[in-house]
């Protein structure tokens, strides 16, 4: 084996870091669902023109970021560097564009190959939604009161702030670009390479770089505000009405451009000042014309992503696992019966840890190491006597109580009634 390490900008997720992007993905699932998005799961995989397209020859995650292979039918294939192209994939086979406005909220792995730091990994994860066939700036409004709503009850939102802007609709766009071309030309040797090709492409991607001279540069560059038709202007106009109106904060950032082609109108990100330079925790946008691009029909989409790796940094340590009740045999004939124990009670919702080896002392460490709140030591001597002792592990105090456990004899007849209160009066 070459190597136990993990591959670069990969990481395992140990149960204390699981809970942590549990707490994530479970708590926006579980709000997206109160605004009605329901859950949708695309796979890891697709051919890779899904992504190529769309996302834009010129961005980076295509130029540089792709997982990309050949697989051994000679199919070409990506791993997903993100969602929305899947989804918008997914709704284009299964047909699903006569029933809009469709609301999906997804949650996974995506993959980049991108230089490893702190909030930035090759594999990392995101919750997302897509609000698909909705023109209405309502739709906007109402995704990023969603966003925002999440970020509360995580308890990250007044660490956060939403920026906004917009990408106006394709003519004003392309007024626009012009401009930032002859600009951008001016001083072409003050950029990098990178926004040197973007500037053929996409002179609106310079805005994204994370160059510092690049960025010097675009401080003066022209404000798109001065290219917007007026219905991008009144676009933007009733989102900010709509914010407003659910009293959600925002600050304006004419400097904020998403990373991905298919972006029209609205764009916006959530931002936190405590991850450094990886400090957007959700962002999004209005892409109208991504659905046409994919082969559908002309379909309007609004939708944001969230990195569950950047969430999980800022969230308060999540409440803790339920305490195990510690089911100890003494000696081999109790063995069985603890088995049979340990199954009873957790078919009454107890959760319980049940050690393998190792004498009293070796097992008592261990129930403390899991946290559990009672032991149940079961002995020959007790088997003997049809109870068991139940210890309190906080208070140390111990008693016998019925075991109500007759060996040989059907599971189903088996309540264990008196362990089960005793327990139950520790948990209370
Ligand atoms: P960045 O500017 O940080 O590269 P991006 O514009 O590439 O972000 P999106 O494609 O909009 O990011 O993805 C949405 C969110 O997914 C980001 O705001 C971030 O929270 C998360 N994310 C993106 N790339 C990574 C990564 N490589 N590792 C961890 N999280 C990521
Ligand atoms: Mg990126």
């Amino acid at each position: 084996m070459r190597s136990l390490q993990p591959v670069r900008g990969t990481q395992d997720l140990l149960p204390d870091a699981a809970r942590r992007h549990r707490q994530v993905s479970e708590t926006a699932r579980a709000i997206a669902e109160l605004y009605g998005f329901a859950e949708i799961e695309t796979p890891i995989f697709e051919f890779t023109e899904v992504f190529s397209r769309p996302i834009g020859e010129t961005s980076d995650i295509v130029t540089k970021e792709m997982y990309t292979f050949i697989d051994r039918g000679g199919d070409e294939i990506t791993l997903r560097p993100e969602n929305t192209a899947g989804v918008v994939r997914a709704v284009l086979s299964d047909g699903l564009v006569q029933t809009v406005p469709l609301k999906f909220f997804y949650s996974g792995p995506m993959f980049r190959y991108e230089r490893p730091q702190k909030g930035r990994l090759r594999q990392f994860h995101q919750i997302g939604v897509e609000l698909i066939g909705a023109a209405q700036p309502q739709a906007d409004i109402e995704i990023i009161a969603l966003g925002d709503r999440i970020l509360d009850v995580l308890g990250v939102r007044g660490r956060t702030v939403l920026e906004l802007n917009t990408l106006g609709d394709p003519e004003s766009r392309a007024a626009y670009r012009e401009a930032l071309r002859a600009h951008f030309l001016g001083r072409i040797s003050e950029l990098s390479e990178d926004s040197r090709r973007r500037l053929e492409r996409n002179p609106l991607r310079i805005f994204d770089s994370k160059d510092e001279s690049d960025r010097r540069v675009s401080l003066d560059a022209p404000a798109f505000d001065d290219y917007l038709s007026s219905g991008s202007r009144d676009f933007l106009a009733r989102v900010r009405d709509g914010l407003e109106g659910l009293g959600i904060p925002y600050r304006l950032n004419s400097r904020l451009v998403r990373g991905l082609d298919y972006y029209t109108h609205t764009a916006f990100e959530f931002v936190t000042t405590e991850l450094g330079a990886q400090g957007t925790v959700i962002g999004g946008g209005r892409y109208d014309g991504l659905v046409e691009m994919m082969g559908g029909p002309e379909m309007p989409g609004v939708g944001w992503a969230a990195g569950i790796e950047r969430l999980a940094m800022l969230i308060p340590e999540p409440p803790a696992p339920k305490r195990p009740v510690a089911v100890v045999p003494i000696g081999a004939a109790a063995e069985s019966a603890a088995l049979i124990i340990a199954e009873v009670l957790r078919h009454h919702g107890f959760a319980v840890d049940l050690g393998y080896s190792g004498n009293l002392p070796r097992r008592m460490r261990r129930a403390d190491r899991v946290n559990a709140r009672a032991a149940v030591l079961i002995g020959e001597n007790e088997i003997a006597r049809g109870v068991v002792a139940v210890r309190d592990l906080d208070s140390g105090e111990q008693n016998d109580v019925v075991s109500g456990l007759e060996l040989g004899m059907e599971r189903t007849d088996m309540s264990l009634s008196e362990l089960r209160a005793r327990l139950r009066a520790l948990y209370d």
